[in-house]
């Protein structure tokens, strides 16, 4: 039983372009808020603009208004946000993602003594990872928690600002969106912020969650707007920019592009839908989780948004989360607990919901402990 609707609503308009031409798609499945993936609605609201291809959260302005208010508390600001490390073959150590997107951004851009912004820089640490690898003249780092200063470091090349970005001074060489151009709700006004704020052929890096990588990330309530490489590199075309596509085996769930200021408007791409086929998948998914409502030793591997997702559907069904990390083991995620694989017994089912990686997962898993294993 498909539960997303197609609705037509004629008085909707685009936010960006304000294109008449949007349609909009309600499912009753749960939203979640980043920083801890608990559940902020009961029904997602979306609508897909056929101009400039903008995929925009029709939630209630007051959950969004809270959740942002969110983004300006201490607990966001201690909420270590970019301390999780991941292993990739180049490197002996588990690196952070700040390291690699630094390793990534010198490839593109090698040039010593230029000026760094970073737009939702948080803690400063790609500002730093691009210190160590770069040598700027300048890092500075722009986010809407003023508490974020007190992590910033203490040197005269770093500066933060926290209210506005036209109070931001100077040109840059290269300006950063690393996971934050999706919370940030006048596009408009950003895009003439970067064209002032750039120097002469200057570039805009920008990295975010693509929903057709990770198309549960389309659950992710808190935010204004969901991209993928389609409509990134659309929307950056609609304001006037060159952009070309970053293709990063570190980052598997994600779309990075760069985009440069044209010199005439370039052409932008024939619209396709994304969102019905995104929709209809999650239908699928959780159709499947259904028909273990009644099972008794069902587990979920994760405590991110994907293990979220099940639990949501499969609510007091789900025993605990499980995760090989040592750092997760003994803490609470969703009010239950994370236990560690070897911890599970033979007959108990482990959900994996990782999508095309999940098969890849249960491979080396099934290497390691002897459990049932369901894929999603
Ligand atoms: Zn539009």
């Amino acid at each position: 039983m498909l539960v997303s609707q197609k609705n037509n609503k004629l008085s909707l308009k685009c936010p960006l372009c304000h294109a008449t031409q949007v349609i909009s798609y309600s499912t009753n499945y749960k939203l979640f808020r980043h920083m801890d993936f608990s559940n902020i609605a009961h029904k997602l609201v979306l609508a897909e603009c056929e101009h400039c291809q903008l995929i925009f959260n029709l939630l209630n302005d007051n959950i969004l208004a809270t959740s942002n208010l969110l983004f300006k508390s201490e607990n966001y600001s201690e909420s270590k946000q970019t301390q999780q490390t991941l292993l990739v073959s180049e490197f002996k150590h588990p690196v952070t993602r700040s390291f690699l997107q630094a390793e990534a951004i010198s490839k593109i851009l090698n040039k010593e003594k230029i000026n760094i912004l970073d737009i939702g820089c948080f803690d400063a640490s790609l500002l730093q990872a691009l210190d160590k690898k770069l040598k700027p003249a300048l890092l500075c780092g722009f986010d809407v928690n003023p508490r974020l200063s007190l992590h910033f470091p203490n040197k005269n090349h770093y500066k933060f600002y926290s209210n506005n970005l036209s109070d931001i001074q100077g040109q840059f060489d290269l300006i950063c969106l690393s996971h934050s151009l999706m919370y940030i709700q006048d596009l408009a006004q950003l895009m003439r912020q970067l064209k002032y704020k750039l120097s002469k052929n200057g570039l805009v890096f920008i990295q975010t969650p693509d929903i057709n990588k990770n198309k549960l990330s389309i659950l992710l309530g808190d935010q204004f707007y969901y991209f993928s490489q389609i409509n990134l590199v659309n929307i950056f075309k609609y304001f006037g920019f060159k952009t070309q596509v970053i293709k990063n085996p570190w980052f598997p769930r994600e779309v990075i592009i760069t985009a440069t200021v044209a010199n005439k408007k370039p052409k932008q791409n024939i619209y396709s839908h994304q969102l019905p086929e995104l929709l209809d998948n999650i239908d699928h998914t959780v159709n499947k989780l259904r028909q273990y409502h009644q099972h008794t030793n069902l587990y979920v591997l994760g405590t991110t948004l994907n293990a979220a997702f099940v639990d949501s559907i499969l609510e007091h069904t789900i025993r605990c989360f499980i995760d090989e990390n040592k750092h997760k083991l003994g803490t609470i995620f969703r009010n239950k607990k994370v236990k560690h694989p070897s911890e599970l017994k033979s007959d108990d089912l482990l959900i994996i919901p990782y999508a095309k990686s999940s098969d890849k997962i249960k491979k080396e898993f099934e290497k390691k402990y002897q459990l049932q294993y369901l894929c999603v």
